[in-house]
């Protein structure tokens, strides 16, 4: 019998691209800082600087390749996953970052091949078991079509929180989709 799929997001997921998009934007707006806490949708136009853009937070050249690990168990609990399940990295990226989130991966966990990293932006439309996501709109279209979800916590997804089982540390990562998956 072929492994079960784990689709793992990237951004906020295994890696945190908010906070340190928040860092660039505070120098660049000193006069408007921002904070996680006030990143409560994935629609940061009424709140960040007027003269910020989606191109300036999310399109700045370097930024996708020096996101740090999400913490100290998340390398080691997503190579242990590769074991026992087919693990495919999906990520929503901008096009031009795309070459930068690969050196990501390949940095920090090259067991992962190019076969089993995929750029979707709707990926509802992939055939995965269980998704590993921040962002709600993934979750929730997963689950609508019948799939499993683990859910890390974010001050964006609070709304939907109370619909999904929460992880907010990598560790016991691996045991956690084993218990949902079998
Ligand atoms: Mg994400």
């Amino acid at each position: 019998m072929s492994k079960k799929i784990v689709a793992i997001d990237m951004d906020d997921t295994i890696c945190h691209l908010i906070p340190k998009a928040i860092h660039y934007h505070n120098l660049m707006y000193p006069d408007l800082p921002l904070t996680m806490e006030q990143i409560i949708s994935f629609d940061l136009s009424g709140i960040w600087h007027p003269a910020c853009t989606d191109d300036i937070f999310f399109g700045r050249p370097g930024l996708y390749e020096e996101l740090e690990i999400f913490d100290e168990y998340t390398i080691e609990e997503v190579k242990r996953m590769t074991v026992d399940y087919d693990v495919i990295v999906v990520t929503a990226a901008r096009p031009a970052s795309v070459p930068e989130k690969w050196r990501w991966l390949q940095m920090h966990m090259p067991f992962i091949p190019f076969d089993n990293f995929f750029v979707a932006k709707r990926k509802y439309l992939l055939d995965f078991d269980l998704l590993i996501d921040d962002g709600p709109h993934n979750l929730i279209a997963a689950k609508e079509a019948g799939k499993q979800t683990i859910m890390i916590p974010r001050p964006w997804n609070a709304p939907v929180q109370q619909d999904f089982i929460l992880k907010d540390s990598w560790q016991g990562m691996n045991e956690l989709v084993g218990q949902i998956l079998t």
